[in-house]
Parts: structure tokens; C-alpha cells; sequence
């Protein structure tokens, strides 16, 4: 993709800020690099009902986009989980290993089906994070496993190709595979003008197609209130991104607020008091806003799972506990059911909703 100049200017914020960030990295021993980053189990919304989910997180090199001359997303800091050497692709299996194996008695014994997500911070099917072979072996032991029905993996648009979207369709035949892109925003501008995503809303099209073409789901991260918005704009691009998402019919919509990773371009802003991650008032709103116009034609999963929801780093209204525990529970509701009469229910009022509607237009 071409970058305009106010593009070029940003990747050399990026950059900048960092570079720092990854000189200080240090290197995992052999015993860390044989164990995932995280693993956890949790209440989930499965496609059609409600489950758990099995999260793992990798530790691979890291994601080409961060390393490479972009400088990555503004909004990321990844690559502080990622080791500062190529990770032996063996070690990757290993890390797969100890996590279902730690894992397993909960997983067989629970009453529950499941959906496995494995996330490695960067891109499944990037070939320099984890190779061909260690993938087909991944797929191997997941089928091992009947209560895991749903499978999500995550990757970069570019890494898409028939030949491994073949291999994950053909190995898990009888589980709903998931493919998760980050568009962040429907609109080229501000996906690569703010988020400098590096990706094309052709290209998205492209994966989508070429998905569908394998029979496997597609699902959307969308960045809530990417830098340079205000709460009002932010809300506008939701509802936007949403909307056409849903157009097109893709399965899961991932509603992420920013939260400020630390060595992102975005934690710079934030320093400097040039940005402030979203409130919860302007994602109940936005989602109200949707779920309301379209109430019965909604075929896709909307859900959200906010990292550091309540604190200063993460969406927050304002720093009470109370207040954003309220919020937390609506959206926790409607993800799970699904339902906006979720999002409609009452809630104590804080005082803080008005300083949100005197300055939304400005923070
Ligand atoms: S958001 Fe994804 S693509 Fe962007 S730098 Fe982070 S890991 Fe890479
Ligand atoms: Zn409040």
C-alpha cells in the first residue's frame, strides 16, 4: 500500500517512540520460551448459545508488521509480549502443549462446549511466527478434543492464501474455524492515516472472500475510538463499521476500546494528554444505536471484551468503581445474550455523565 505523507509522518512517530521500547526487550530463557505468554478459561458467547472460552497466547518473534519499516499499529504494544530472537518453532508446540495439557481435566469435565482461541500477537498464518508444519501439528491435537466446537485464529489480511486456509478448513472439518482480521474502521483514512494499519478496505474484501470461499467464519476486530477522534466521532465510525460489517454478513464483530498499551504511539499521546481512551457512555450509545435501527436483520455476533475496562489505561467513564462496574455488567449482559434489552436496563446515574456530554466533542 502507498502511504500519503501525513501517513509517512506518523510512521515516524511510531517508530521513534518504539524503538526504545524494543531495545529494552530482553531475551526469554529456553524454560519461558516452552510456556505460553497466557492461558485462561472463561464464560463466553459461542456462535449460538452460551459456553467458554480457552484462550491461549503464544510467544513467536513477533508480528512482521510491528518489526518491519511500518513501525506497526499506534495503538499496539505487542510486541513487548514477543521474544527478541526467532522462537524455536518447537518450542511454539511445546508452549500449545503445556497450555492443553494444564487445561485438559477442566475442559473434558466441564458441561460446557468450548471455543479455543489462540492468539500469538501477531499473525497465525505467518509463516516467520509459526511455520507450516507446526500449525498442521496444532490442528492435529485440537481435534483430539470434542468439546472444543469452535476454533478462532487470528492474522493479517496478507497472510491469507488458498493453500492455508485449505489446510485449517480441511484439518478441522468438523469444527467452526474462525479467521479474525483487524480492520479497526470500514474507513481507509482512518484506518491507515491514524491506526496505520497497512491494510486496504479492497484487500479486507479480498480475505473475506477468499474465507467464505473455504466455508470459514469470518471475524472483525473494530478499534474503538483509534486516535485523533473525539467520543462523537468515534461513535459515528462505530456505527459505520458496524453497519457495513453486517452487510456483509460477517459472522463476529469484536468491538475493541482502545486501552493504552505501554511502548505504543498512542501511550505517547496519552503522556502528553493528547488523547483519552474512549468512555463506556460512547460504546453503550453507539451499540444502542445500532441494535435499535436494526433490531430483527442482525445475523452476525457483536461482542466486546475490554482490556483494562474501569482504569485509567482502559475505557472508563469516570474513576469510580461503582460507575464503570455498572457499565461492564450491561455490556457483559448483551454479550452473552446477545439481547438489547440488555443494554436497556437501568443503571444507578453517576454525576459524570454530564461533564461526558459537555465534552464529548473535545476529549
Ligand atoms: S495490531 Fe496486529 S498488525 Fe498491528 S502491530 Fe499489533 S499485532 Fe501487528
Ligand atoms: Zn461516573
Amino acid at each position: 500500500m502507498r502511504s500519503s505523507n501525513e501517513n509517512d509522518s506518523l510512521i515516524v512517530k511510531i517508530k521513534q517512540n518504539r524503538k526504545k521500547f524494543i531495545q529494552n526487550r530482553t531475551k526469554s530463557s529456553s524454560i519461558v520460551l516452552d510456556k505460553p505468554v497466557s492461558f485462561w478459561i472463561k464464560e463466553d458467547r459461542l456462535l449460538n448459545k452460551k459456553g467458554k472460552e480457552f484462550t491461549i497466547i503464544l510467544r513467536t518473534r513477533g508480528c512482521s508488521w510491528a518489526l518491519g519499516d511500518s513501525g506497526g499499529c499506534s495503538m499496539c504494544g505487542y510486541i513487548g509480549d514477543s521474544n527478541i530472537d526467532p522462537v524455536d518453532p518447537e518450542q511454539i508446540l511445546h508452549q500449545f502443549e503445556y497450555a492443553m495439557k494444564a487445561k485438559e481435566h477442566e475442559i473434558i469435565s466441564s458441561k460446557d462446549d468450548f471455543v479455543l482461541k489462540i492468539f500469538n500477537s501477531g499473525s497465525f498464518f505467518d509463516d516467520e511466527e509459526i511455520p507450516e508444519n507446526i500449525r498442521a501439528k496444532i490442528y492435529d491435537k485440537i481435534k483430539n478434543y470434542d468439546k472444543i466446537k469452535e476454533v478462532v485464529i487470528e492474522s493479517r489480511a496478507e497472510y491469507l492464501t488458498e493453500s492455508k486456509l485449505d489446510a485449517i478448513q480441511n484439518a478441522l472439518q468438523d469444527k467452526y474455524v474462525e479467521v479474525a482480521i483487524g480492520l479497526e474502521s470500514v474507513d481507509d483514512h482512518i484506518r491507515n492515516n491514524y491506526i496505520n494499519k497497512g491494510l486496504l478496505y479492497d484487500d479486507f474484501l479480498k480475505a473475506v472472500e477468499l474465507c467464505k470461499e473455504f466455508n470459514l467464519g469470518i471475524r472483525v476486530y473494530l478499534l474503538f475510538k483509534p486516535p485523533f477522534l473525539n467520543e462523537q466521532a468515534a461513535i459515528d465510525d462505530c456505527i459505520n463499521s458496524v453497519n457495513t460489517l453486517i452487510n456483509l454478513h460477517v459472522n463476529t464483530i469484536s468491538i475493541n476500546p482502545v486501552n493504552i498499551q505501554k511502548g505504543s504511539y498512542v501511550e505517547y499521546l496519552w503522556y502528553q494528554n493528547r488523547y483519552r481512551p474512549p468512555w463506556f457512555y460512547s460504546l453503550i450509545k453507539a451499540l444502542k444505536k445500532i441494535l435499535l435501527s436494526r433490531r430483527d436483520e442482525i445475523s452476525t455476533r457483536i461482542i466486546s471484551d475490554p482490556s483494562g475496562a474501569g482504569t485509567k489505561r482502559g475505557i472508563h467513564n469516570c474513576l469510580k468503581r461503582e460507575c464503570n462496574e455498572n457499565m461492564l455488567s450491561l455490556l457483559r449482559n448483551f454479550v452473552i445474550t446477545q439481547n438489547v434489552e440488555d443494554l436497556l436496563k437501568d443503571v444507578p446515574k453517576c454525576d459524570c455523565k454530564l461533564e461526558y456530554k459537555l465534552k464529548k466533542l473535545y476529549m
